[in-house]
């Protein structure tokens, strides 16, 4: 049977996409639209708006009045919390509608749109989080350092006017990670969503409104990178980008950057390994974690996948034979499906990339265990791949030192402990990293010793409250936890002499 996602369109009742831009829905000054085509099956499955120039000016506009003469910054801090504790109830209300929004724009099913680090809760438990924080983050009252009676006092203030950029793979998540710090700072924001996830953005900012957020607080510009992301990342008005995506774009952002000063946070790309050693608790469910972690769900288009897996010789064959089994058992087709458990890649692009890695990893002398090909009969009007594995990886092969962003394992063997970790550290990102081991002392001894910013240890769980981002070139900055908000933040100081004493 043909795979269709028509039907579930009509019956969410997604509508065309517009821009949000000062309170208003409108489309784009030269009318120009993107059309959506779904990655399991290149229907057509709606279109939004694209902001141009103009239009990305008028937001940050808009944005900048909000932030400059408008209510929000201002808003003490009760009412400012009500507000967001009022939109988390709102997503958890409207959780279903949410993830089957996002089925219809990026393809990722309904039985992993649940999964709890991905999901519409999390976001909603993130806006709790940051909701938590407003009435706790204040200054300091500093001691006179030398001479002279008076006061020193440090200030937090929200930074200003934030573009905030956000790839298609976790939109609820990432949306919250941004969006919640940034409100409970009382900062302004100009969203700009992923054109291969933008249906249930749009949706996320309409409940905006209900929970009560002020006119011209968040606005929404819809389109690819070319001509809107731009736009928006070149804009003097913006005084912070936090941006989620590939490392090339945060390379361009970086360099965007320097003109206005304006501040940076980015969340990029990982090349995460999993070291398992041979007294790992359960060398069966390490082999199908790491192989469910680029398979399930995402298809391994998730940023902290642990894709290089790292197994010492002694259990090298055991892993593999449970990360094949894991690999048998994964299901496609229908994201509305509930016995669906992956998903397509998100577009043909990224398609053509991951079986350029695959043939490029055979030639290089990895052994390709299982998978590697593009599906084909009902699904193949889709992007699907077949769970891969290789075997006999060299750390110096593309495979292992690219970010695939597609359902392949890369599997290394070791034997010593300092070799795993520095084959684990040889890489030029640094997000997270998973150590499988019974022996609680390495296990601590080697978290310390790798460069990555979330280890794992014989598992791995995303929360709320946790700080999150990477290493070298994984990123900037952190989200999740005080360190997020603060980072919406300038740290002012008020000096007062409290006499007439000269200093
Ligand atoms: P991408 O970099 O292609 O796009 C991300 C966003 O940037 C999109 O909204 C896109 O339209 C926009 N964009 C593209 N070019 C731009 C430009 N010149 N100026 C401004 N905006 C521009 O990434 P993607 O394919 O959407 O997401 C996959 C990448 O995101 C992977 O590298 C993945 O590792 C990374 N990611 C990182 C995290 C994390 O927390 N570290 C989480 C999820 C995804």
């Amino acid at each position: 049977m043909t795979l269709t996602v028509t039907p579930h369109r009509e019956a969410v009742g997604l509508k065309d996409g517009l821009l949000h831009v000062d309170g208003r829905w409108r489309p784009g000054r030269e009318g120009r639209t993107w059309t959506h085509h779904h990655p399991a099956t290149g229907e057509a499955v709606g279109s939004f708006a694209v902001a141009e120039a103009a239009d990305v000016d008028e937001a940050v506009r808009a944005a900048s009045k909000a932030f400059e003469a408008g209510p929000w910054p201002r808003t003490k801090a009760g009412q400012r919390i009500a507000v967001l504790l009022r939109y988390a109830a709102l997503l958890r209300e409207h959780a279903e509608e949410l993830k089957r929004l996002q089925a219809l724009d990026n393809g990722v099913p309904l039985s992993f749109g649940g999964i709890y680090a991905t999901s519409v809760g999390i976001a909603a438990d993130i806006f709790e989080h940051h909701a938590g924080w407003i009435d706790k983050i204040g200054g300091q009252t500093l001691p006179a350092h030398q001479g002279g009676d008076h006061l020193a006092m440090t200030f937090r203030e929200p930074i200003g006017v934030v573009a905030a950029i956000l790839p298609w793979n976790a939109p609820f998540v990432l949306f919250a990670q941004k969006l919640a710090p940034a409100l409970a700072a009382g900062c302004t924001v100009v969203l700009k969503p992923s054109e291969y996830a933008t249906f249930c953005v749009v949706r996320m900012v309409e409940l905006l409104a209900e929970a009560g957020l002020p006119e011209g607080v968040v606005n929404l510009v819809t389109g690819p990178g070319d001509p809107t992301g731009e736009a928006l990342i070149t804009h003097p008005l913006v005084d912070k980008i936090s941006f989620t995506g590939s490392r090339a774009v945060g390379q361009r952002i970086v360099r965007a950057s320097a003109d206005t000063m304006k501040r940076v946070s980015l969340e990029l790309g990982g090349k995460s390994p999993a070291i398992v050693f041979p007294d790992a608790p359960n060398i069966g469910l390490a082999g199908m974690t790491a192989m469910g972690m680029v398979t399930v769900g995402l298809s391994g288009q998730a940023c902290v996948a642990h894709t290089r897996a790292l197994v010492h010789r002694d259990v090298y064959e055991e892993f593999l034979g449970a990360a094949q089994m894991m690999a048998g058992a994964v299901t496609f087709g229908d994201p509305f499906d509930p016995a669906v458990l992956a998903s397509p890649l998100i577009n043909e692009r990224q398609l053509g990339r991951v079986l350029g890695f695959i043939e490029r990893g055979q030639q290089q002398g990895a052994r390709l265990v299982t998978g590697g090909e593009r599906m084909d009969g009902d699904y193949g009007a889709g992007n699907f791949v077949t769970p891969t594995i290789f075997a006999e990886v060299d750390n110096s092969m593309e495979i292992a030192r690219e970010e695939v962003f597609g359902p392949v394992l890369t599997v290394l063997p070791f034997t010593e402990e300092d070799e795993a970790v520095r084959i684990a550290n040889d890489t030029d990102y640094g997000l997270g990293a998973g150590i499988y081991t019974a022996d609680a002392r390495r296990a601590f001894r080697l978290a310390r010793r790798l460069r990555a910013g979330t280890i794992g240890i014989n598992g791995f769980q995303l929360e709320p409250h946790v700080p999150f981002g990477g290493f070298k070139q994984s990123g900037l900055g952190r989200e999740g936890g005080r360190s997020a908000f603060e980072d919406y933040t300038e740290l002012k100081t008020v000096l007062m002499p409290l006499t007439d004493e000269m200093m």
